[in-house]
């Protein structure tokens, strides 16, 4: 392809709505042009990188095995209902597109295709026989997501790897499992991608095995934790560790204490000289549920922990059979809404009486009281004394009522590992580019998806589900891949993997021998650009930096005899050399990948 015609607009200053600098460089470079909130244009250059992932993902896959697909993006709403998403997908911040056909149907743009896939295999596998299958398409998704940023890392419209695979036993479904996460290890590694395997959150339904793959990179949205040695790592939405202990709280009697404006926990620490880890952080949070419920909910903290949402939205929906859409803090307005007398913020206790919810309008009126191990494990505390200004300094656990004791904290950087208590926790942020889960028969059950077993019973279906978000990749490839020049793209993913860069087009051999290398690589068969234009060499090679094909042959002055310059982006290196060496050395560095 000659750059004359490639349409290419490259910018120099950085777009101001671009805050990391993956996205500032696919802007910049001509790769992608936003189109709209979360929407955006894949530009001829993006299209072939987006396309050599894809050919690396369909090789890995294909060898495993796995079909390609292509289902509709189009859905109706009835699988979704009949699966229990609908109305999570839908209603409040849901993320599913959704609208009415002029029959007044509903029906959404596919985030996900776990119900359309569902309901097909189980009209398709009805005997043993045709297990196992695994069916994947390459295919963009629709999310109305909350907050659309960062360019393609988190848009409303992206392109997504998703594979599903069918079994009739767990053991089939494990097997399926492992050689998807080695399949995904060798795709990123071919993508040249520095990625790691972490333990993921598996939502509320538990037990089933879930991994998602992280791309390291500081710009990630997701807090990686893991130890030294690499026997553990997990998403900090997971991760599990033992906590630093905390120091007990001086002998004496239980005693209450004065504390007048003294609403948060540091603010109490430092007026009573303790600290943090010596108290009870209560939170009283409001949970929406699925069924319709508004459930008032208690958690009780070691004053020096985190809440962990995703724990906690878990606990939740396991303990109350529904799904917990939304938990939130409850505002004084909310209390006053329900027509309820005000709580005594800031002083509040794991033993609030439920008597604060009697006649609550459309609230239940008993909280759920769910307490972190770590906070049952401490035996005399400081907690809030449920009326204004006052704690109590010395209370123990035998004085509150029952508590559901379940894992709700963040693990933190610095905390020893539960699975091997000799190594540290270490942080790191991700990119999550592909997540990998064992459904079993969640999907299968509701939708019912049944197959003849072996005995001639009816089974249902047990399924897989795998995902790699293809334009996230691409663009987390940059952010682990650039320069303050410009964007180092891996040769294998690369849109060319050379450019031969015509420094002076005025200079007829320099023309002449742009052209006969620039010929010469494509017969080899390498995909490789010509800078054919106009433009000042400085120009030229900024673009070209900018733009980040791993080679650049710069033809100029030395044409006359027969010289070159190479270049390699990535190291910044420069070669002068026979444009024959030119040619056989970069068609080397190309065809071994590096
Ligand atoms: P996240 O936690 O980042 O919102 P997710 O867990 O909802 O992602 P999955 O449903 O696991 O995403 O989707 C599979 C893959 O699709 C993800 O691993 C990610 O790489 C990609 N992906 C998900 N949402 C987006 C998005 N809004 N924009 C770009 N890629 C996305
Ligand atoms: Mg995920």
């Amino acid at each position: 392809m000659r750059v004359s015609r490639l349409s290419l607009v490259t910018l120099r200053n950085v777009p101001a709505d671009a805050e990391i600098p993956s996205h500032q460089l696919l802007v910049r470079g001509g790769y992608i042009r936003r189109v709209g909130p979360g929407i955006y244009a894949y530009l001829p250059l993006m299209w072939r990188v987006l396309n050599k992932i894809s050919t690396i993902v369909r090789d890995e896959l294909d060898s495993l095995g796995a079909l390609e697909t292509l289902l509709p993006q189009l859905q109706p709403a009835e699988p979704w209902e009949r699966s229990g998403r609908w109305q999570g997908y839908t209603a409040g911040e849901g993320i599913m597109f959704h609208l009415e056909d002029r029959q007044g149907r509903r029906v959404g743009l596919g985030p996900t295709h776990e119900e359309v896939v569902t309901e097909l295999a189980g009209e398709l596998l009805r005997s043993y026989k045709q297990l196992p299958v695994t069916l994947y398409q390459i295919q963009t998704k629709f999310r109305d997501e909350i907050r659309p940023r960062f360019g393609l890392m988190r848009s409303r419209e992206f392109i997504m790897k998703d594979a599903y695979s069918f079994h009739s036993d767990e053991a089939d479904l494990d097997r399926a499992y492992a050689e998807m996460a080695g399949a995904y290890t060798r795709i990123f590694q071919r993508c040249g991608l520095d990625a790691v395997g972490v333990d993921a959150d598996s939502g509320a339904i538990g037990g089933a095995a879930s991994q998602e793959f992280m791309v390291v990179a500081n710009a990630g949205e997701d807090l990686i934790l893991s130890t030294a040695d690499g026997s553990y790592a997990a998403n900090q939405e997971k991760a599990v560790s033992i906590p630093a202990k905390a120091e007990p709280l001086p002998e004496g009697e239980e005693q209450m204490l004065e504390t007048p404006g003294q609403a948060t926990i540091e603010d109490l620490c430092s007026a009573n000289g303790l600290t943090p880890g010596q108290t009870v952080k209560v939170l009283v949070l409001l949970a929406r549920l699925e069924d319709g419920r508004e459930q008032p909910v208690l958690v009780s903290l070691r004053g020096d922990h985190e809440l962990n949402e995703v724990k906690l939205t878990n606990a939740v929906t396991r303990k109350l059979g529904s799904s917990a859409l939304e938990i939130a803090p409850i505002t004084a307005d909310q209390i006053r809404e329900q027509g309820l007398t005000a709580l005594p913020f800031g002083s509040i206790g794991p033993d609030l009486d439920d008597g604060s919810l009697k006649g609550a309008r459309s609230w239940e009126t008993r909280f759920l009281r769910l307490a972190d191990p770590a906070v049952l494990d401490l035996v005399r505390f400081v907690c809030g004394a449920n009326s204004s200004d006052q704690h109590r300094w010395g209370a123990t656990w035998a004085s509150m009522p029952d508590q559901i004791r379940t894992d709700i904290r963040n693990a933190r950087a610095g905390e020893r590992s539960l699975h091997n208590p000799e190594q540290t926790l270490q942080e790191r942020r991700g990119i999550e580019v592909g997540h990998i889960f064992q459904l079993g028969s969640k999907y299968s059950d509701a939708l019912d998806a049944r197959f003849t077993d072996k005995q001639g019973q009816q089974a249902a279906l047990l399924m897989g589900c795998y995902g790699i978000g293809i334009s996230r990749l691409a663009q987390a490839a940059v952010e682990q891949h650039h320069d303050e020049a410009g964007i180092c793209w891996p040769v294998s993913i690369a849109p060319f993997q050379v450019i031969v860069v015509v420094a002076n087009v005025q200079d007829s051999t320099q023309v002449a021998l742009g052209e006969s290398l620039y010929g010469a690589l494509r017969i080899a068969g390498v995909d490789a650009l010509l800078d054919d234009r106009s433009e000042r060499a400085g120009v030229k090679f900024k673009d070209a930096d900018l733009i980040g094909i791993p080679w650049r042959i710069v033809v100029g002055r030395e044409a006359e005899a027969g010289r070159v310059e190479v270049v390699e982006r990535s190291r910044r290196s420069s070669n002068t050399v026979s444009h024959q060496e030119a040619l056989s050395s970069v068609l080397e560095a190309v065809s071994s990948g590096s």
